[in-house]
């Protein structure tokens, strides 16, 4: 049996690869899969542990051993819960669950094990019974794993320069502010490579389908201050959290860089956004770009060795 299959887990942050022949394929029939799986039995096919390769995410993964057991281990996505592909405790195979390979597996599980535990419930040969198909389903949500593949954060890099520039202004002109205003505003909303590589300036990257979306920096302010100097996502993935997600991490990012307050000059129109992620409006400031145009001053408090993400 070979085959080259992909996998990764149901909220996406996790993906691997399996190359190589398949040692074994089998449903298990035990109390422990059942429990582990919170269905009737596990699918699960055996590989040489140097045939599986994590593509991302793999700092996710959580394991858990179980006590009593000479190898019984669950592997699971730290977000998702999802089951997801582990080493057995030796080190020399690799355990993959068959629902977390993606597409076809061109290979057909070949006996039932430990199915002298089987639980009365689990049928066997569901050839007997009716199929439901989907269209007569009263559940009409398709079950394919369908979601927008995850947003990543990376750090930007000076080649950035231009798409963040083009991020910030069509965020910016997505307020409607007259083109006069988006003249006016050009200047401060571009990202040339020199601020990207200013070592005191941290810029980070939110990308999807392989392109950056959206973007944040952060500076040092006075003492332990951070200060956000830009938030923006792209008009178009407005609405797949982006902004929360970079909020998000933008704490996390402040914290490891030891501040205690994150400091955010905002958009008139963003402040609400802000204050939901705990921001709280402490003055004003005029505008570097636009003189009598004042923007609102907020404060998120961080604490310190919070994981805000
Ligand atoms: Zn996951
Ligand atoms: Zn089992």
């Amino acid at each position: 049996m070979n085959g080259n299959l992909q996998g990764g887990c149901l909220c996406g942050e996790i993906r691997f690869e399996v190359a190589g022949s398949i040692t074994e394929f089998s449903h298990c029939y035990c109390a422990r899969c059942r429990k582990a799986t919170g269905t009737g039995y596990s699918s699960v096919l055996i590989v040489s542990s140097d045939q599986l390769r994590w593509v991302h995410g793999a700092d996710h993964l959580r394991r858990y051993d179980l006590a009593c057991a000479s190898s019984f281990a669950t592997s699971f996505c730290s977000s998702c819960g999802a089951n997801l592909p582990r080493l057995t405790r030796d080190g020399r195979y690799a355990v993959i669950p068959a629902g977390s390979v993606e597409g076809d597996i061109p290979f057909h599980p070949e006996f039932h094990e430990f199915h002298a535990f089987k639980a009365d419930w689990v049928t066997l040969g569901y050839v007997d019974l009716p199929i439901y198909e989907y269209e007569n389903n009263h559940n009409t949500e398709r079950r394919e794993n369908q979601c927008e593949p995850p947003i990543m954060m990376r750090p930007a890099v000076s080649e950035d320069a231009a798409s963040l520039t083009s991020i910030a202004m069509h965020s910016k002109a997505y307020w409607g502010y007259s083109s006069e205003f988006m003249r006016s505003a050009e200047a401060e909303l571009s990202v040339k490579s020199r601020d990207i590589l200013d070592p005191d300036v941290y810029y980070w990257v939110a990308i999807g389908e392989d392109i950056p979306l959206g973007f944040y920096a952060l500076s040092k302010s006075s003492g332990s201050d951070i200060e956000l100097d830009a938030m923006f996502v792209t008009p178009e993935a407005i609405g797949r959290g982006i902004g929360k997600k970079m909020m998000a991490h933008a704490k996390k990012a402040a914290v490891k860089l030891g501040a205690v307050r994150l400091i955010i000059q905002s958009d008139p129109s963003a402040a609400a956004f802000y204050q939901k992620a705990g921001g709280v409006i402490t003055g004003k400031r005029e505008s570097e770009s636009i003189s009598g145009r004042f923007l609102p001053i907020l404060e998120i408090a961080l604490e310190p060795g919070t994981d805000y993400v």
